[in-house]
Formats: structure tokens, sequence, C-alpha cells
């Protein structure tokens, strides 16, 4: 058929838009369903037909009825130092946001760190979770299908290692409500975020637990996981990546870069992440977490949606004895990977390449432990910046100047 002859069919509702690509390659389609919004709608497309990804690959696995891109402006911060397991050296940080001020931010929190020897940075927990609904019959029956879980854990990990080469079982969590079983599939899952191969290891061994033991499925998420919402249970647990990342800033550094006194920052994390925090019964004691991990999330191919979870976790901020500045960040539950998902997508691949993270690490995961660390270490130098923003009463003219 000839473009016109599509669009106008699609203009009738005589053809859907997903079917496009029955008719015409991935490009072709994405520009006839962007012709026929026009249409509709009388609006130009102009921007949106702008973009260099390859809608091929996109169509495949990360959008569908695919009409262009949204450009997002993609900025740099740093280079930060970071000291982890993973990561050891000067890490530049792209950052993808429309939020004037921020890369500037962030980029003054990498000076205050290279200025005082660097951020460790450090993985704790490493472990992706999918967590099912299952229907007991009564409530002893959901006792006896817990001690089945408990009899058969080797077989449960065999069944679930059996869905991919990376991924590998790290224990299930239970609980029961009535008769209902809620079970947390926990995996290690190389150097991918990890939640498509949770999802599929689970699938199977929830099939082998209806067989086994006459329970039935109710959802493959029962939202105990916890997926994209703000949880105490992610907080406490961690889900992905746990990181921690600390600095040591002088009073010297503290002065010069950031304009303020150990004691001023000490006092603002205090009142305002930890009191402030309790107070409103927030899961984010912090200052800014979302923002550079949703900056960074963009740039990188990230779920954007993982965004939630990363906003969780603790900043401190403690005086030493030599009267400097012990700051740190805790970051539960942090989702990415360096394969997989939207990773691959062109100005995904290159920021991930810019940062020196792209691919599949060797060992399995290395490469996703080393991002995790970095990204640690970035959320460190927005938290220095913004706390030190605020104890300099800089907050506000930062913005007028370069958000306006
Ligand atoms: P994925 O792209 O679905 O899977 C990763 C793939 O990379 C697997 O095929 C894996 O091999 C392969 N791989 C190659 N080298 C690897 C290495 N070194 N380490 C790990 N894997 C390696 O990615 P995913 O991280 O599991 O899922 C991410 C996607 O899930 C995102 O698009 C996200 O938006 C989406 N998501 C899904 C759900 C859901 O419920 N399913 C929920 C939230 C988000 P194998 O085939 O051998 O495993």
């Amino acid at each position: 058929m000839e473009d016109q002859e599509l669009i106008d069919k699609l203009v009738k509702h005589e053809l859907k838009f997903h079917e496009l690509e029955q008719h015409v390659d991935a490009k072709k389609a994405t520009e006839l369903r962007r012709r026929t919004l026009e249409v509709l709608t009388g609006k130009k497309l102009q921007d949106i037909s702008v973009f260099s990804l390859d809608a091929e690959r996109a169509v495949k696995a990360n959008i569908e009825n695919l009409i262009g891109a949204a450009q997002v402006p993609l900025g740099v911060a740093g280079p930060v130092q970071v000291r982890g397991d993973f990561a050891d050296g000067l890490y530049h940080l792209p950052l993808a946001t429309t939020e004037g001020a921020l890369v500037a931010s962030v980029n003054r929190g990498c000076t205050a760190i290279n200025k005082s020897d660097g951020a460790a940075s450090f993985v704790i927990k490493d472990g992706m979770a999918r967590a099912p609904v299952l229907k007991a019959r009564n409530i002893s029956h959901a006792k006896e299908a817990l001690a089945f879980l408990e009899h058969n854990t080797a077989k449960l990990k065999e069944i679930t290692e059996s869905t991919s080469k990376f991924l590998k079982f790290k224990e299930i969590q239970s609980w029961v409500v009535g008769r209902n079983l809620f079970l947390r599939f926990v995996f290690k899952t190389g150097d991918a975020m990890g939640m498509n191969m949770a999802t599929i290891a689970t699938d199977k061994a929830v099939k082998f637990l209806e067989s086994e033991t006459g329970l039935k499925h109710v959802a493959l998420s029962g939202n105990v996981c916890v997926d994209k919402k703000s949880s105490a249970l992610n907080l406490i647990q961690g889900r992905g990546k746990t990181v921690i990342s600390e600095v040591v800033l002088t009073r010297e550094v503290i002065k010069q870069v950031l304009k303020t006194s150990p004691e001023s920052m000490a006092d603002i994390v205090y009142r305002k992440c930890l009191l402030g925090s309790a107070l409103a019964a927030s899961y984010g004691f912090n200052a800014q977490f979302a923002n550079v991990i949703a900056a960074i999330f963009i740039a990188t191919g990230q779920d954007a949606a993982h965004v939630v979870e990363g906003s969780q976790g603790f900043t401190t901020a403690e005086l030493t004895e030599e009267g400097d500045l012990l700051f740190s960040v805790t970051i539960p539950s942090l989702q990415v990977g360096t394969v997989g998902g939207g990773t691959a997508l062109g100005t995904q691949r290159e920021a991930l390449e810019l940062i020196g993270v792209h691919g599949a690490g060797e060992p399995p995961g290395s490469n996703a432990l080393k991002f995790a660390e970095i990204v640690g270490a970035a959320v460190l130098a927005g938290e220095i910046s913004l706390i030190g923003a605020l104890g300099a009463r800089h907050l506000a003219e930062a913005h007028v100047k370069l958000n306006r």
C-alpha cells in the first residue's frame, strides 16, 4: 500500500497504529503514525520527528506505537573521583534534565569531593526481587505450602536458574496473610537491572509450585516486590543494589567551595533530612536523591520509573573530632544495569560509554556494580551541593540565575 493509503486507513480507524509494522518497516511506520497524528490534530510534530535512535531495535524491546523521540537536554558534571571495589578513578556524569541548576549543583559537589580525596562508594547488597501472590485453600494449606517451600529450595534454585545464563538464585522470603502467600524471590542478575529476568524466573517457579502444592496463582506481582512504589520494605531490606557513599569534607573545602560551615551543614541534615522527613513520614531522608538518579537514569537508559525506589534513603552529616564533616548517603534500592532495557539505544549507550560502563562486565555483574558505585558518588555530590547551598542561603538565587 502507498503511504497516503495507509494514512487514510489510520485516520478512518480501518487500520490500527500497532498494525502498521505488518505493512512497512519500523522507521516508515514511525513516520506514518506521526503524519496521521498531524492530520488528526492539525499540529506539526517537527521536533518529535528528529531523532537518531534505531527504530527497528527500539520497537523490538523498548516501545510500541513509536512516533519519534522526546529530547531531554543532556549535560555533564564532574569528573568525580570514586574509590570503590569496582570503580576506581575519575568519572564524568552524564545528566539528562530540564531543571536548570541541577548539573551545576552536582558539578560543585564533585569539586568538593575531589578536593577531599574522592568518595568511597560500595555496594553492600545486591538482589532483584519479584514477589507473586498465591492463594491457598485455607490457612492449613498455606502452612503446608510454606513447609514445601522450605524443603524444595534447591529445586526452586535449579528451576529459576535454568531460565538464564546470568541469573543466580539468592533466597525466597515469605509472608502469609490469611490464606494468601506472598513469596519474594530474590536473584542476582549480573550486569542487567534484572526485572525481566527475575519475572521470567519467578513465573517458572510459580508454575512448579502450582502443580506440586495446589496453590493457585493470583498475580505474578503481589506488590511485595516492591516495584516502582515507595515502601518501608525496600528502605529496610533493599532491592537492586544497596549503595553507600561517603566523603570527609574539610572545613576549608566547605568554606571555599560551598561558602558555609560543617556545623551549618550538619544542622541542616539533622533538622531537614532526618526530623523533617520523619515529621512528613517520608522515606526520603535526604535532600535530592531523586534529582540526580532521574537525570542519570534518563541519560543512560535505565527504567525511569525506578526513581521512586531510588528516591528513598538517608543522608548523614557528622562533625569529626578535627572539626571536619563526615558526609554520607545510603541508597537502599538502586535499580541499575549496563545491559538490557534501554541501555543499547544510541544516546543511552554513548552515555554509559562516556562513564566507561557500557555492556557486560568480566566477571559478569562487575560493570553494573561499578556503575552503582559511581551513581552513589553522583548522589553524594548532589546532596553535598544542595545542603551546602541551603547553608549558604544560595538555593533561591541559584534557581533564579540558572532555572528561569
Ligand atoms: P533484559 O534485557 O530483559 O534481559 C537482559 C538480557 O541480557 C538477558 O537476555 C541476558 O541473558 C542478557 N545478558 C547478556 N550479558 C549479560 C550479563 N553480563 N548480565 C546479565 N544479563 C546479560 O533486561 P532486564 O534487566 O532483565 O529487564 C530490564 C527491562 O525490564 C527494562 O526494559 C524494564 O523497563 C523492564 N521491566 C520489566 C518488568 C517486568 O515485570 N517484566 C518490570 C519493570 C521493568 P539471559 O537471556 O541468559 O538471561
